[in-house]
Formats: structure tokens, C-alpha cells, sequence
């Protein structure tokens, strides 16, 4: 099932900038999509469009074959991970990865919480505050505050990018774990090819000046669900 498509789509922002020309892309239920490219190809654009945040200029969208806003809240549930973890400093661990769900109303939380924080390998540390984790800790307690929310497409610019190598590359590993036990949906922006071929059943590379898809690169058809 398509989760998106967008069939030739551009983006030219109010100053002039051409950030994205003639896109095609499609997305489909359980893949995990990587779209690599320089700086500056339109990678944040098009990711903040498959989030519903900006319209393109050209071209049309379609999420779960439908209209954004014809598909509701309840059905598109999207959750973002950046490069900085962004955590509440004040909060711990617990409270920070609880967030999205108090944020919708819901109480008695603490079963989900404690299933988030094991995902990520952190139940030791739930009563820690976040001054008080290494960077690659605080990326998992952020890649847990969204996990939380059991997203039906999870969007990831270029999280690890702040890391050390060594850091980066032991939470790509545990990335790629946590994806293959629970096949969410997911695009991840990176500007190196290493990871997205490392994480990815779909590579979508990109080119700047003016930004653009240049090829897409099924690498593994994702495997059904065990
Ligand atoms: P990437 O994520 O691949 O680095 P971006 O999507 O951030 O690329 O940017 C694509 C192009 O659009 C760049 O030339 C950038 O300078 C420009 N751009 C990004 N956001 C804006 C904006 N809000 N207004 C004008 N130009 C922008
Ligand atoms: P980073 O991911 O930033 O490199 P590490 O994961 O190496 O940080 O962790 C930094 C310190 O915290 C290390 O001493 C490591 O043993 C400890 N640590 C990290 N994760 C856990 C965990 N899940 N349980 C116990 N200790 C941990």
C-alpha cells in the first residue's frame, strides 16, 4: 500500500530558491527510504513535505492515496526525529519519552513508556535527566519519544549527525535491529551513502542546483512481517 506519492513535484520558495524539481517518488507500506544527496538538494524540503508541512509549487501529493488533510490526524500518524535530540532538560527520561502522549491527553502511561525506554536499551536510565546521558543516549531517549506514538510513517533528518563516528555507527546498527523487529515506515534524510545503504531497502539519491531525484535504487524488498 502507498503510504506517499508524489508524481512531479517542485518546490520554489518565495526568494526565488528552486529547491526541488520534477520528483517522483512513492513510498510504500514497511519500506525504509533513504534520500541521500549533498547539501543543499532539497533532501529537509522534501522530507518536511512528506510530513504535510509546506506545499510544493508543482506536482501533486498523495498520502495513503488521498489528500493530507482527507486522511485525518488519527490516520497519519507521523513522528520526526532531528539531528539534535531536543530534549526537555528539566524532565527525565521517562517524562521526556512520555511526552507525545500527554501532549495528546492520555494518562496512565507508564506500561508504554517502560516498553519505549526497552526498545531503545535505556530502562536503566528512566529517572535520569538528560544532561546526565552521552549525545548517542540522548538519541535513543529521542528515538524512543517517537517510537511511543507507534507512528505509521516515522521521519528521521539526519539524526545521527552530530554523533562521533563510533557512536553513529552503533546506533545505526541498533536502528536497523529495531526496524527489522517492528517494520514501521520510515524516510531518513543523510547526506552519506554508507548509511543509507547500510539502513535502507530503498536508496533515493538526490542532486542539487536545482534539486532533484537522479536515481532510485531498491535494494531489498522489504521481507513480510514474521
Ligand atoms: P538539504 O536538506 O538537502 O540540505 P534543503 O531542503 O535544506 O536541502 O534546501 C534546498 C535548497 O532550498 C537550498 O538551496 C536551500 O538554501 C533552500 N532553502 C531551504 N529552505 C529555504 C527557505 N525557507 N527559504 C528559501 N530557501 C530555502
Ligand atoms: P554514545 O552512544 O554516546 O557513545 P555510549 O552508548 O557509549 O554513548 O554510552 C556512554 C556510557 O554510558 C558508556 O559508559 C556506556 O557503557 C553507558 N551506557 C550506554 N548505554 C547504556 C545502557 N543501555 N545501559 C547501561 N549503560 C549504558
Amino acid at each position: 500500500r502507498p503510504v506517499f506519492e508524489a508524481t512531479g513535484v517542485g518546490k520554489t520558495y518565495a526568494n526565488g530558491t528552486v529547491a526541488l524539481t520534477d520528483v517522483d517518488i512513492d513510498i510504500r507500506e514497511g519500506e525504509f527510504v533513504s534520500l541521500v544527496g549533498p547539501s543543499g538538494c532539497g533532501k529537509s524540503t522534501l522530507l518536511r513535505m512528506i510530513a504535510g508541512l509546506g506545499q510544493g509549487t508543482e506536482g501533486e501529493m498523495r498520502w495513503w492515496e488521498q489528500d493530507f488533510g482527507a486522511v485525518g490526524q488519527a490516520g497519519r500518524k507521523l513522528a520526526f526525529v532531528f539531528q539534535e535530540a531536543a530534549l526537555m532538560p528539566w524532565a527525565t527520561v521517562a517524562r521526556n519519552v512520555e511526552l507525545p502522549l500527554r501532549l495528546s491527553g492520555q494518562r496512565k502511561n507508564a506500561e508504554q513508556v517502560e516498553e519505549a525506554l526497552e526498545m531503545v536499551g535505556l530502562q536503566d536510565f528512566r529517572n535520569a535527566y538528560p544532561r546526565e546521558l552521552s549525545g548517542g543516549m540522548q538519541m535513543r531517549v529521542s528515538i524512543a519519544r517517537a517510537l511511543i506514538t507507534k507512528p505509521n510513517l516515522l521521519l528521521m533528518d539526519e539524526p545521527f549527525g552530530a554523533l562521533d563516528e563510533m557512536t553513529r555507527a552503533k546506533l545505526n546498527q541498533e536502528l536497523l535491529e529495531l526496524w527489522e523487529r517492528l517494520r514501521w515506515t520510515v524516510v531518513f534524510v543523510t547526506h552519506s551513502v554508507y548509511e543509507s545503504v547500510f539502513l535502507s531497502t530503498r536508496v533515493v539519491v538526490m542532486a542539487a542546483r536545482p534539486g532533484r531525484v537522479l536515481d532510485d535504487i531498491v535494494i531489498d524488498a522489504p521481507a513480510p512481517r514474521s
